[in-house]
């Protein structure tokens, strides 16, 4: 859960491109149009401006949803190598924006109109700013080929992200895992196809910029571990955005083979790049919230509360979720948009679909409340459950507990117990908590990695840094810098 990013959380987002495609559709036959990336026509049912305003508006809410890594410098760093890119595309007077959002993930996406994301997690996986390019690249193809407003348009037609923000009654999806994958529902899905595309555009770009193309190859395949890893943490990634072609490799390296250009002096930049990852965030962030057994603890906002210690849970950038072990009955927290119980209450009752007994002011732990039962349909069936608003430090909180209609009462005293467990954080080593972080180590002479992991790895197992370091397992190190994960490890993911 993460402190920066409610407010614009749940605010409804007027979609005005819908009713405009709805129109071009209804009223007017279909512009063609030709590609200035890939010279294919393309059916220009969405114009440049409105793909702009679909962009922006999507990119707010991703801002809010899993907030910006809080680093001026690596920003801008990251924004002048996109925007370098970008000026070497087809498409160069798109409003561009480049930005590290705070997520641990390994993953980059680009939403149309030009506005790109890179996780803190891929940053950490990059060896060099070449390889920074080749994904900043790659995620401009996906724009100046119009992959993203195509995605987007297909996904407003069915209502993707219209369902973002507000409560999702669906105890049905935690047997599919929805405590597993979060905010996967926010990624577009590119075709092989597209992604081939994406590939040779990103090619292209990182090669007009001059950075060595062979670097785009490193990316693959460090991509490709982190798909493989064991400590993947079961989180969408690059993998589940990207459906990798299997061929992408080869494609690329019999693309760098053939190009008859040779750079001169072809830029790599390794050690500029990790001087700018030194000291960035890794893994999950504690102070976003991290689980100690049933015990959720929150240092950023300084609360606690006890979840039931039997079942999953899951600290997602926007909810705490946990769900039951027979998996009918879910409890999860959220901050409420509202300034007070009351007006959480209201708003609550106020969605469609849901049906709010008269609410009743409380307390919990000394703190303002407004606590409810309601009754909603979801896709099995009828739920039933108890909701609670609970004012504390400047904020509402927001708790549901709900279950089967028919499992209600069996767990009535479970969602009364988790509602009452909320209290202010006091416990000084919790509130202390600081995360993981990139370390560089010089290491002088030849060393393989095993030594380097036994010398230097306390934070970070063997596989994790072999990774991060673009290094195999049974590797060697030349002499150089090198990352190391420090700090203590803190099961945060839940
Ligand atoms: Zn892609």
């Amino acid at each position: 859960m993460n402190a920066r990013t409610r407010s614009r959380r749940s605010r409804r987002v007027a979609s005005p491109w819908s009713a405009t495609l709805a129109c071009l559709v209804l009223l007017s036959p279909a512009g063609c149009a030709t590609n200035p990336a890939t010279g294919e026509t393309q059916l220009a049912l969405i114009g440049e401006e409105q793909e702009i305003q679909m962009g922006r508006e999507a990119a707010a809410q991703v801002e809010a949803q899993m907030g910006l890594v809080d680093d001026p410098e690596l920003q801008r760093y990251v924004s002048r190598i996109g925007q370098r890119l970008a000026a070497a595309s087809e498409r160069p007077d798109l409003p561009w924006r480049f930005q590290v959002v705070d997520d641990p993930t390994v993953n980059a996406f680009a939403l149309p109109g030009g506005f790109i994301f890179v996780t803190r997690g891929i940053m950490a996986a990059f060896m060099s700013e070449a390889e920074l390019a080749a994904v900043l690249g790659h995620e401009i193809g996906h724009v100046t080929a119009r992959h993203s407003v195509e995605q987007m348009s297909q996904q407003q037609l069915f209502g993707g992200l219209a369902g973002l923000g507000a409560v999702v009654f669906d105890l049905g999806s935690i047997a599919q895992g929805v405590l597993g994958t979060g905010l996967s529902l926010l990624f577009l899905q590119y075709s092989r196809d597209d992604e081939r595309q994406a590939d040779d555009l990103g090619l292209r770009y990182m090669v007009r910029e001059g950075f060595a193309p062979q670097e785009m190859l490193d990316v693959f395949q460090t991509l490709e571990r982190v798909g493989e890893a064991s400590d993947g943490g079961g989180m969408p990634g690059w993998l589940a955005t990207h459906p990798a072609p299997e061929d992408r490799f080869q494609r690329i390296s019999a693309a760098i083979e053939a190009d008859t250009i040779r750079l001169a002096d072809p830029i790599v930049h390794r050690d500029e790049y990790l001087r700018m990852i030194d000291g960035l965030v890794f893994g999950p962030d504690p102070r976003n919230g991290f689980f100690r057994g049933g015990e959720f603890l929150h240092p950023g906002l300084r609360f606690r509360m006890e979840f039931p210690g039997d079942w999953q849970t899951r600290n997602l950038a926007q909810a705490v979720l946990a769900g039951s072990p027979q998996q009918d009955a879910i409890i999860q927290l959220t901050l409420a948009s509202q300034p007070s119980a009351d007006a959480a209450l209201r708003e609550l009752a106020a969605q469609q679909g849901i049906r709010v007994a008269s609410g009743s002011r409380t307390s919990v732990n000394g703190f303002p409340a407004a606590v409810a039962g309601f009754e909603a349909e979801s896709q099995s069936g009828p739920i039933r459950g108890i909701a609670a608003f609970i004012e504390y430090s400047g904020n509402v909180y927001q708790v549901l507990g709900y279950a089967a209609a028919s499992r209600y009462a069996s767990y009535e005293g479970t969602f009364e117990g988790t509602i009452g467990s909320f209290d202010r954080l006091t416990d000084p080593s919790a509130l202390a908590v600081e995360p993981r972080r990139i370390d560089l180590v010089r290491v002088d002479g030849r060393m393989d990695l095993q030594s380097f992991a036994s010398r230097y790895g306390a934070s970070a197992d063997l596989e994790t840094l072999s990774i991060i370091n673009g290094v195999p397992e049974g590797g060697m190190l030349d002499p150089g810098t090198w990352k190391r994960v420090v700090g203590e490890a803190v099961r945060a993911g839940g």
